[in-house]
């Protein structure tokens, strides 16, 4: 695989992509904040690749391993009623997993978050509060992975 200079219009390469709550050496753990989806994380690949099979196989393996802690993590804090684990990048081709707890009352339950809102649901306050502790606790419960 041979160097890539990052270009110079990738939003990743050039910005955190979130609130950052959690890095290694591979990769970094961003909040979304996006009103309305309480508890929507990204975990960003640090270095531009574009597909999983861009990376070896050993870091394939700990991105992964970081993107499942994440999810039971979530899913462990929030109780969602679905988890949704995504990698587009069709827009920013730079890898990353969106980790989005779901819940049948979200505003665009049952389609994707990007799907057009199907109806206008407030985020009950205790949702958007247990959200808050899973940012706080996110270190904690991926210590175990290494820094
Ligand atoms: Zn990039």
């Amino acid at each position: 695989m041979r160097p890539r200079t990052p270009p110079v219009d990738c939003e990743l390469c050039h910005g955190a992509g979130g609130r950052l709550l959690w890095q290694n050496d591979l990769c970094r753990v961003v909040a979304v904040d996006e009103p309305g989806i309480p508890g929507f994380l990204r975990v960003i690949v640090k270095r531009h690749v574009r597909e999983m099979t861009d990376l070896a196989e050993t870091d394939r393996n700990r991105l992964m391993a970081v993107v499942f802690a994440v999810e039971a993590h979530v899913r462990q804090s929030l109780e969602p009623d679905k988890m949704n684990l995504a990698s587009l990048g069709n827009l920013t081709p730079h890898l990353h997993w969106h980790v989005i707890p779901r819940w049948g009352d979200d505003r665009h339950f049952p389609g994707p978050v990007w799907a057009p809102a199907r109806h206008d649901a407030p985020v009950p306050a205790t949702r958007a509060a247990a959200a808050a502790r899973m940012a706080a606790g996110l270190p904690a419960a991926l210590a175990a992975l290494g820094a």
